[in-house]
């Protein structure tokens, strides 16, 4: 139970409520918000409040307060779970995730990173440099990874548009040696369409030796100027921008520019990879500024200057461009011919390639960091056993009014991590109940499972459908797979479609169709699902860039090797690597103890006042909060070690005060409890006693404070 401050500021855990229901619950959360106390426990669940505004609760002086101390005896707060993540870790050497979840805006990437800080903060008391260049670098990466992960979007001004998950290693004394970045399906359907992409036209760009310099004189709304790749790198919804690193080299954000050089300086990078990285932002929003035209049926490139700014930042020759937006070498039988493309064609080619350059430029990215913290020269049979604390941020439920691919894969993300919150929840309690030899009562959930499967299983899932589709030879449309997954799943609890309910006016449009979804249903647009699932690049483009001068870039894309003839394999699709990706990132998180940070997003206007009680509400129930303090309560509210219990409490008993002489500690704990009538609230494990009510621990606390 954590410290009670005071009742003016609410439970500070949940199990505490009177009664287990959404009322009480509601008021708790919302009472506590008021009173600018954002965190509260759920047992070792931290529940936490986006409070919108700075709180000064990070500082020197509150790590000092949760270093090396028992979950309970602080007020709940991120560094309360930390800090047990870390004891497990070290203590027990048990290798511990945090796992955090919620929805865009709620703060899951600002509780990831006060996390950091705070494992950061406790460890490498020795000063080790080494200890401390990974220090640098685990937190220095984020900066970096933000900057071309991240995007303002109408939920959130600095939105992740990937999904993290990082280890952080350590060695036997508990300090930082390493740490490796998993980095999920990057929204690169997010670069910007029409309308003027960054609504500016880059002037001059001047690569001089010692700094990366690019000047972007920003005009307003320049008709010339229309970036039109789609996706995050180029389509978004009004209001919405793309990836921060855009802005960063033009006038507007050019503080944050110079930080994220630094910053990648820090971890390692070198000046001319630094200069790629932006040569490469460079050259995509050049490929925004491309136009195409027709004479007769042969597709041309309107303004060839700008053909010849992409070719020398990719360090390319312009024919060579020119060529692979045009053409596509195709094999027909012996032979190799190059196909014109038609005017569609070459802008979908022009969209794809600036996706698929920003997209291995991240994963470049990432990779370059990991290669810096990777650890090295660890001998486990000198040093004993590494352990690992993980950390995931990823994102969120989205229910947006236009769902696609994106919104079905970070859904079907968010099924799997809370089914593994099911499982663990629940395992985690009835392994200790049986390790402690005490019985265990069943709580009924709604298992998502079923939803899972639907959308993951082979040959009859939602992805298995859609690969299929997109196996087909011949043109296959968004149609034909909504057509399927109809003949398929019409008899899917949790799928629907217009065809195969029509009386049913949610679903406006034919093409859409709906999965019940545990935290709602999300009705989603077939439109793209094919393309984006496919994520066809063209070959050609590969070879463009495999061919490059630039050593870097030629590096990111050595697939582009192969010759039209070596290419036959036919590459996984999106679905299916977004989901093998899953299986595995569930499989790793299980075989870790973890720990769990629910974030909630009080209301949708940015408000550190306003607490939308509808918007909570709805949050608190796909989050599954009230389910988790049942099974909180039904089982024992509170558990703690014979030791740990006396140094407590035993001042509220003759028996145990000041020591006792009974045979063991378990039997003055039986004697205190007996003493004050509590026997019938507890059941006594081999090494805890297990307390049912929260009443019995608040008259407990009562008498010990006496
Ligand atoms: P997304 O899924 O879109 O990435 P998120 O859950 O990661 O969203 P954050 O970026 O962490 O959300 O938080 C959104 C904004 O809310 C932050 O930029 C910050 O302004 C504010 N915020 C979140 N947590 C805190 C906090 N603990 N203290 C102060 N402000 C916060
Ligand atoms: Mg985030």
């Amino acid at each position: 139970m954590a410290e009670q401050e005071s009742l003016e500021f609410g439970k500070a855990d949940f199990v505490l409520l009177d009664a287990v229901t959404m009322p009480e619950f509601m008021g708790n959360l919302r009472l506590r918000f008021e009173k600018g106390r954002i965190y509260t426990f759920i047992g070792e669940v931290v529940v936490s409040m986006n409070p919108y505004k700075n709180l000064n609760i990070y500082g020197r002086d509150m790590i000092e307060q949760y270093k090396g101390r028992e979950l309970y005896e602080r007020p709940p707060h991120l560094f309360a779970i930390a800090d047990a993540a870390y004891k497990a870790m070290k203590r027990r050497s048990k290798d511990t995730c945090i796992v955090i979840s919620g929805e865009s805006g709620a703060g899951k990437t600002e509780a990831s990173k006060y996390i950091m800080q705070y494992i950061a903060a406790i460890t490498n008391p020795g000063q080790r440099a080494e200890v401390e260049r990974v220090k640098n670098i685990l937190l220095k990466s984020n900066c970096v990874l933000e900057a071309f992960g991240n995007a303002k979007t109408n939920r959130n001004d600095n939105s992740s548009r990937f999904g993290k998950y990082m280890d952080i290693n350590f060695d036997f004394k508990g300090d930082p040696i390493g740490g490796h970045i998993n980095n999920y399906l990057l929204e690169k359907h997010h670069l910007s369409v029409g309308g003027g992409w960054l609504g500016g036209v880059l002037l001059v760009l001047n690569f001089g030796s010692s700094e990366t310099v690019l000047i972007v004189r920003m005009q307003k709304y320049p008709p010339a100027v229309v970036l039109s790749l789609q996706s995050r790198v180029i389509v978004q919804q009004p209001g919405e921008r793309s990836f921060h690193s855009f802005y960063q080299c033009s006038i507007n954000d050019g503080a944050e520019f110079k930080a994220v050089a630094d910053a990648m300086k820090v971890i390692g990078f070198k000046q001319e990879e630094i200069q790629t990285v932006y040569k490469i932002v460079a050259a995509i929003l050049h490929l925004g500024n491309l136009k195409f035209s027709v004479d007769g049926d042969t597709p041309l490139i309107e303004n060839s200057k700008v053909v010849s700014i992409i070719a020398d930042l990719l360090s390319t020759k312009s024919e060579m461009v020119e060529k692979a937006l045009l053409f596509r070498t195709v094999a027909t039988g012996r032979d190799v011919i190059d196909k014109q493309h038609t005017e569609q064609e070459a802008t979908y080619g022009r969209d794809a390639f600036a996706k698929a350059i920003y997209e291995r430029l991240f994963c470049w990215i990432v990779t370059h960091i990991n290669d810096v913290i990777e650890v090295k020269n660890y001998d486990t049979t000198v040093h004993g056993k590494n352990t690992v604390i993980g950390v995931l941020d990823i994102y969120g439920f989205e229910i947006f009014d236009n769902n696609s691919f994106e919104q079905f894969c970070i859904n079907y993300c968010n099924e799997k991590l809370q089914q593994l919150f099911i499982q663990l929840v629940l395992k985690q309690e009835q392994e200790e109940y049986q390790r402690e030899g005490i019985p265990w009562k069943h709580i009924d959930y709604f298992n998502n499972q079923v939803i899972v499967d639907l959308v993951e299983q082979q040959h009859k899932g939602i992805i298995a459908i859609l690969d299929d589709a997109c196996m087909n030879v011949g043109k296959v449309t968004d149609e034909m797979f909504l057509e399927a997954l109809n003949s398929k799943l019409g008899k899917h609890a949790h799928f629907s479609s217009r065809k195969l309910c029509a009386t049913d006016k949610t679903l406006e449009f034919d093409r859409d169709f709906r999965i019940k979804h545990y935290a709602g249903d999300v009705i989603y647009s077939v439109s793209g699902f094919i393309d984006k699932n496919k994520d066809t690049l063209f070959q050609d483009f590969k070879r463009l860039m495999y061919n490059s001068s630039n050593p870097v870039l030629k590096m990111m894309w050595p697939e582009g090797k192969l010759s039209i003839t070596e290419v036959t394999k036919r590459p996984l699709t999106a679905a299916t690597l977004f989901k093998n990706s899953m299986i595995a990132l569930v499989d790793n998180l299980a075989s870790k103890e973890p720990y769990y940070v629910r974030c909630i997003k009080p209301n949708d206007k940015k408000s550190p006042q306003l607490f939308d009680e509808e918007r909570c509400r709805h949050q608190v129930e796909y989050l599954g909060l009230l389910e988790n303090v049942r099974v909180r309560r039904a089982g024992f509210a509170y558990r703690q070690t014979y030791e740990k219990f006396l140094h407590r409490y035993k001042m509220i008993s003759e028996f145990t005060w000041p020591n006792h002489d009974l045979p063991s500690d378990k039997d003055a704990v039986k004697k205190l409890i007996e003493c004050h009538g509590f026997q019938h609230d507890v059941a006594y494990g081999k090494t805890k006693i297990f307390i049912r009510t929260p009443r019995t621990l608040f008259t407990l606390e009562e008498l010990h404070a006496k």
